[in-house]
């Protein structure tokens, strides 16, 4: 089925919107700071920014990364996640054309990314994107653009609780916080969006891919891992493949 240009670029545009009110987030929520005041501001000069001045990715390229103020650098992180969110929601609709279950991609993805960036970045996974993310995820299964409702909710419980045990385990064994209450939040808020069989699926490659890329680089000098970073990737992969990865490990199985 061939989806609408018209649609594609619609979810770009919204994307790019989002991009840019994700990057408000990735900046204020770590240091508990409002989302609505104060308005945009230059990091320097403190001038504030015209709306003009604010278009996501064109004013960045426009003004070449510089406050049109005092000239001082704007971090090309700006526009790069608002690039990226438009992407993924020009993306969502291209995959699953003008439906709520592309919405909800596009809604987890962007939230997959906040937290992602605030993680690696602070090790620090805010509520709003956890708890906020789960009421999110609840009300597109009730809307049916997510697993059934009855789905999302195990899932959300699963994801908690799987979290949790392996937080307290992780205590136990290592005599330190291993997982942090935001890791075990974030997968409340996955489950609601993937179901429960889907919470295993995140966990089996979030703790794989955190062994294979991060194991490496921590063995010599100790670190904490943001770990909500390989649980995001984890997630996004179940969000849009965990049936056919399912399917396809059950058929290996079967091969032995
Ligand atoms: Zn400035």
């Amino acid at each position: 089925m061939a989806v609408d240009p018209l649609v594609v670029g619609g979810a770009l545009l919204v994307g790019l919107a989002f991009g840019s009110f994700l990057n408000v987030c990735i900046v204020r929520l770590p240091h508990d700071g409002s989302l609505l005041r104060p308005p945009s501001s230059c990091p320097h000069c403190h001038a504030r920014i015209a709306w003009r001045d604010n278009i996501p990715v064109v004013s960045w390229l426009l003004l070449r990364g510089r406050c049109r103020h005092c000239g001082g650098p704007i971090s090309a992180q700006y526009p790069l996640i608002e690039l990226l969110v438009g992407v993924l929601w020009a993306g969502a609709a291209l995959a699953w054309g003008p439906t709520l279950h592309a919405l909800a991609g596009a809604v987890f993805g962007t939230i997959l990314l906040g937290i992602t960036v605030t993680d690696a970045r602070h090790l620090l996974i805010p509520d709003e994107f956890t708890w906020g993310g789960l009421v999110l995820g609840l009300a597109f299964a009730l809307g049916g653009g997510g697993p059934a409702l009855v789905q999302a909710l195990l899932g959300a419980a699963a994801g908690f609780v799987l979290l949790y045990a392996i937080a307290v385990i992780g205590q136990w064994v290592f005599k330190e916080e291993a997982m942090g209450g935001g890791d075990i939040k974030m997968m409340a808020m996955v489950g609601a969006f993937v179901g429960w069989r889907g919470v295993l699926l995140t966990v089996f490659l979030g703790a794989l891919l955190g062994t294979l890329i991060f194991v490496p680089l921590t063995l010599r000098k100790k670190r904490l891992v943001p770990f909500g970073v390989f649980l995001a990737l984890g997630a996004a992969a179940a969000f849009v493949a965990g049936d056919a990865i399912v399917t396809w490990y059950s058929e290996f199985l079967r091969g032995f």
